[in-house]
């Protein structure tokens, strides 16, 4: 019944009522279940729930109330069927990957994924028979020439990160699935509340709860959506057995975060546009690079895409290193960090941090040049965030 009202919600009101099931205190906050194990009332219905006969709690490796609320309300969210949580992030996309594929598969990536991504389609994936092909994450005809017949999964995160390129998601649905192949999208960038890929073709979104959904830099959790068949099973399938499992507590923050994440998603959005702006007109900056400008090459498709721009500004100064790492040391508000999805503006200088193990070429073909710097824009005022940089720019 509970589910037929919650059909009609509006998106805020699902982020901050979706799957809190009461229990007889009647308390009106989420509740924590800080248990590893439930009871069972008989032998009769012990064996009911390990076969399965009986849906309920068994061990919080797999089943935990608190964690099962996250799910349903994430689930709601991205208008998926089901949600899996995980421990990180990674551990979304690598239970994505183990429960989906098997040795002699093969995945087409885009080039500009989260790095860490990449070391585990290269490194570790690869070591059983999983190969992976890069391509350009804006060119259409490049993914189509990488499928090849043992094709199963195109992955991709829009926009990219440092560059804030944008995918065409239904464009690249359609090609999945004329290959008989799923569109994995990562979507921590944008979260549910700036644009929903399985509304527009996509079969599994994939998130690092760490970032936006939590909003506020506390916990590590992750999290796959998609349907029963594929998340509710093949996922849900490697979680309980290998048990990268997202702890009750982080569940908790996180709920916590989704309550906000609308509020804070336009916000970020606002600062980010602001910033972004003021950045272009800037003597200083060469180029700007975020999808809420008029200049950026996929401006349409993004407004059209997404709700709203997102938080992530990229941008090169003139002087490439030295002045980009001149304007870092020059800020005494912005935090040096390479996280994002956080009230905190971070800033970072992607060619000697995140993206510091690529060579040269890689760096160029990327388009990260030594003067590129990235601003994950939080929720100070933005006068603030301006005046921080300014120092600095104006020094150069
Ligand atoms: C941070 C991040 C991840 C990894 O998430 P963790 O929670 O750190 O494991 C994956 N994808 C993107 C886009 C990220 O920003």
């Amino acid at each position: 019944m509970e589910e037929h009202k919650e059909q009609g919600w509006g998106f805020s009101t699902q982020a901050i009522r979706v799957g809190h099931h009461r229990t007889p205190e009647g308390e009106h906050g989420e509740p924590i279940f800080p248990t590893s194990s439930f009871v069972f009332s008989s032998a009769a219905e012990a064996a009911a729930r390990f076969s399965g006969d009986q849906p309920g709690n068994i061990y919080a490796r797999f089943t935990n109330p608190t964690v099962r609320n996250f799910e349903e309300r994430l689930a709601a969210l991205e208008g998926g069927e089901r949600c899996v949580a995980t421990a990180s992030g990674m551990s979304a996309i690598m239970a994505t990957c183990i429960g989906l594929l098997q040795s002699g598969d093969h995945i087409v990536s885009s080039r500009s994924i989260f790095g860490t991504t990449t070391i585990l389609f290269n490194k570790y994936l690869s070591r059983f028979g999983i190969e992976t092909s890069f391509v350009d994450l804006t060119d259409l005809a490049a993914w189509e020439a990488a499928i090849c017949s043992e094709t199963k999964l195109l992955f991709l995160e829009t926009p990219s990160n440092p560059l804030t390129d944008v995918a065409d998601i239904a464009k690249l649905s359609e090609l999945a699935h004329a290959h008989d192949c799923l569109l994995v999208v990562d979507n921590c960038l944008c979260t549910p509340a700036l644009q929903r890929p399985l509304s527009l073709g996509a079969d599994i979104v994939v998130h690092s709860a760490t970032k936006y959904l939590d909003g506020q830099g506390r916990c590590i959790g992750g999290a796959v959506v998609g349907s029963h068949e594929v998340v509710g099973e093949a996922v849900f399938g490697v979680l309980r057995t290998t048990g990268p499992t997202m702890s009750p507590f982080n569940a908790w923050v996180f709920l916590k975060g989704l309550e906000t994440l609308d509020l804070r998603m336009q916000a970020h959005s606002r600062n980010a546009q602001q910033l972004a702006e003021w950045l272009e007109q800037h003597p200083q900056v060469e180029r700007v690079h975020f999808p809420g400008l008029t200049s950026h090459p996929q401006h349409l498709l993004a407004m059209n895409q997404q709700c709203a721009p997102g938080s992530i500004v990229s941008f090169s100064v003139k002087g490439g290193q030295l002045a980009a790492w001149t304007l870092v040391d020059a800020t005494r508000m912005l935090s040096i960090t390479a996280n994002l999805g956080d009230t905190k503006t971070t800033i970072t200088h992607p060619a000697t941090t995140t993206h510091g193990r690529l060579t040269p070429e890689e760096l160029s073909r990327s388009g990260i040049g030594s003067g590129l710097l990235r601003i994950a824009v939080g929720l100070e005022s933005i006068e603030d965030i301006q005046t921080d940089l300014a120092c600095g720019l104006d020094s150069l």
